[in-house]
């Protein structure tokens, strides 16, 4: 892209970065106190956008880098956005939903001024849902007067989006399926693996059994399930809801939760965390195809060879767009105070993730690179163009 190294510099590093401890009184009387951050990368193109994940792996370093991805991705879907992150170091599973929500609303109190419906939108991530959402919504409006665009992903009942539940992993089945129709193939004659089973991954497998492809393996933190023959994920899905987790569902076969990723099938969907792909593991692999849904599920050092395995990549910045697509349709609605019918959501949701991976072909296929340096150069470029439109080397507000 011939980028000179002060445009590197500016790409490369993040606008603000912000660490916060929050003191929280427990069930039990004592106070604990949490970190927690909000990374701020980039927002040329309109206010910072990003998730929130309450996980005890969260780290400055890993919200900095998700937060940059957010701002390639929204650029690569043409979204009037920019790219931001939230974490909370904290093991969700191990707190009472009165805790979280103290919690939730501390972070809020935590990161001030820099959120706010033109500055800084966050959203669903790992092990944070609508409720969550609604709690900042609240949190936030205590303090600033009704401000549902503070936040998306909320519950439709104060101001979320028809259609943001499932959006990403809905998404996911739209990638898949184009890519299907790419190599003349038809989904009913395809199977797909999903590693993880939570918002994204229960919703690419559903979506994605709804449009014929038989989904033979999926998993979660506790186990696998495999049936060759194709597992009925709705079923899946309600096994898991009343359980917690899919351990003991009796539509497949119990097997550790890695032993997934290996499974034979022709896409495989990891839907988890990140750097699950990795030395170990990629020469186990039976996919040529890899569908990121999850934000970087390859690891980095690994990522090279793939190509030799003969593994193709789908990158996880045009995979996983639908989630930030919809959650912009959400924004756009509070700033109208206007609420679009579901079928308007799932249209424009469509063209979307069609035009980006449709430019993604193109651009890989003429310059014969990986789709994911394809997907980096459109949004690059996109975040470049207009950086020197508003004049990038001045302060950012
Ligand atoms: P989630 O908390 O709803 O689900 C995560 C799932 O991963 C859970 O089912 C959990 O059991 C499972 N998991 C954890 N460790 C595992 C392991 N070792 N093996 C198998 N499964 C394991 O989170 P989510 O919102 O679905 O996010 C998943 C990924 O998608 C993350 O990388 C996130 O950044 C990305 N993403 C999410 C959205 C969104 O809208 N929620 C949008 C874009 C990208």
């Amino acid at each position: 892209m011939s980028l000179d190294s002060e445009l590197r510099q500016w790409l490369n590093t993040s606008f603000r970065e912000l660490s916060v401890r929050m003191p929280v009184r427990m069930d039990d009387g004592n106070v604990r106190v949490f970190s927690g951050y909000r990374v701020q990368h980039n927002n040329v193109r309109g206010p910072h956008k990003g998730g929130l994940r309450y996980h005890p792996g969260v780290s400055l370093g890993d919200v900095r880098g998700l937060a940059a991805w957010m701002t390639w991705k929204c650029a690569l879907l043409d979204l009037p956005l920019g790219g931001a992150k939230g974490g909370i170091t904290c093991n969700p599973k191990d707190m009472s939903p009165g805790e979280l929500e103290r919690l939730t609303r501390e972070y809020v109190h935590g990161t001030g001024d820099l959120i706010g419906p033109l500055k800084d939108i966050p959203a669903p991530d790992i092990n944070t849902n609508a409720r969550i959402m609604g709690w900042i919504m609240d949190e936030y409006s205590k303090r600033q007067g009704y401000s549902p665009g503070v936040v998306t992903g909320k519950p439709i009942e104060l101001g979320g989006s028809h259609g943001r539940e499932d959006a990403t992993g809905r998404g996911v089945s739209m990638i898949v399926s184009r890519w299907a129709d790419k190599e003349n193939r038809r989904l009913d004659q395809t199977t797909a693996v999903v590693q993880g089973f939570g918002n994204v991954g229960y919703h690419a497998a559903l979506h994605l059994s709804y449009l014929g492809c038989r989904v033979v393996a999926v998993s979660d933190s506790v186990t696998g399930i495999i049936n060759k023959h194709g597992l009925d994920i709705e079923a899946a899905g309600r096994h898991k809801k009343k359980n917690g987790s899919l351990a003991g569902f009796a539509g497949g076969d119990s097997v550790p939760q890695d032993e997934v990723l290996t499974f034979k099938c022709d896409y495989l969907i990891p839907s988890a965390l990140q750097n699950v792909i990795h030395g170990g593991n990629f020469e186990k692999l039976q996919a040529r195809i890899i569908f990121e849904a999850a934000n970087g599920p390859i690891c980095p050092y690994t990522e090279p060879k793939l190509p030799g395995a003969g593994i193709t990549v789908l990158p996880d910045i045009l995979v996983n767009g639908g989630g930030v697509t919809v959650s912009y349709f959400e924004w756009v609605q509070n700033i109208q105070h206007f609420q679009w019918k579901s079928d308007i959501i799932q249209k424009e949701l469509q063209s979307t993730m069609h035009r980006a991976f449709d430019q993604v072909m193109a651009l890989a296929e003429k310059r014969n690179i990986s789709f994911r340096i394809a997907a980096y150069i459109l949004a690059i470029d996109k975040v470049v163009r207009a950086g020197h439109l508003r004049g990038i080397y001045q302060t950012q507000h």
